[in-house]
């Protein structure tokens, strides 16, 4: 029988062989249930023959659901106790699965995609998933190495990716995403579908980027919705005082007495390039 259509070993199996006891500091709520890792998968579209990045791999649930729809996958893991079971999954997609050993944090994305379009599939660990989500966001030049993210974060999280102006979740992460990405929440998994199971309910995120983003630099925004969300409570004149406060409100017609939860993306773009 050729390698693809061999099942590698139970992942609960894997987990006892290994001893991967999860930890809470690496951010460790595994999954188990194959449908649930297949539905995940599946969220980013047609995988035969794409390439895959997965961040945070851990035994390696929803690698083998990427690798099964037929994508090539190149997956980062923090943990060493990991390598060995991914390694097993590896030798059962031969040539398809590059496991790198390090820390995503510090990971150059581009230069793992090198010459190829990718997608990024990730059930994120949560104490990283944010700043990873911006780095992404904030890539250069745009439209960016990647062709989509589908990502799991906690419920709260998603929320304010996808939210929209005078939402209680509307932020930085809002603006950037809307910016630059149309992000919708695809589906909600609870927490007893992890192990071990989180406190939160989680959801399931994709994004797509937009081809033709409203002109605007990156970081001078990302300056902006900071210092604007950083006091959200404040009125605008005083919360981007370092900025150009009332000064750079005036040249885009923006009343100084709004706070940032009332801009749209539209105008944050605005004042970013009146910056
Ligand atoms: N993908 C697996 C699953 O769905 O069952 C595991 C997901 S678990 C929520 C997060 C994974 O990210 C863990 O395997 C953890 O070791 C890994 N991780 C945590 N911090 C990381 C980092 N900075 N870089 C790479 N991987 C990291």
């Amino acid at each position: 029988m050729p390698h693809e259509y061999r099942q590698p070993p139970p992942l609960r199996d894997v987990i006892e062989r290994h001893d991967l006891m999860p930890k809470k500091s690496l951010g460790q709520n595994f999954l188990f249930d194959l449908n649930l890792t297949a539905k995940i998968a599946r969220q980013a579209g047609d995988l035969q023959g794409q390439t895959v990045i997965e961040v945070g791999p851990g035994p390696g649930g929803l690698t083998r659901a990427l690798l099964a729809q037929g994508a090539n996958v190149i997956a980062i893991e923090r943990d060493e106790r990991c390598l060995a079971a991914l390694q097993e999954i590896s030798d059962h997609y031969p040539g398809r699965l590059n496991i790198v050993p390090g820390d995503a944090l510090e990971a150059d994305f581009k230069a793992l995609a090198g010459n190829n379009r990718v997608k990024i599939v990730a059930n994120l660990p949560y104490n990283v998933g944010t700043q990873l989500l911006i780095g992404w966001l904030l890539s250069e030049p745009w439209p960016p190495f990647y062709d989509s993210l589908t990502l799991m974060f906690q419920r709260e999280v998603a929320e304010r990716i996808v939210a929209k102006p005078s939402a209680d979740a509307y932020g930085r992460l809002g603006v950037l995403a809307g910016w630059r990405t149309e992000a919708k929440i695809t589906f909600d998994v609870p927490p007893q579908a992890f192990t071990p199971p989180p406190k939160v309910t989680s959801s399931v995120i994709h994004l797509v980027p937009r081809a033709t983003p409203l002109p605007c630099d990156a970081t001078t925004l990302g300056r902006v919705t900071q210092a604007a969300f950083g006091q959200r409570r404040k009125m605008l004149r005083q919360s981007i005082k370092p900025l150009g406060g009332e000064a750079l409100l005036a040249k885009v017609g923006i009343d100084p007495t709004r706070r940032a939860e009332t801009l749209s993306i539209e105008e944050f773009v605005a004042l970013a390039n009146a910056v």
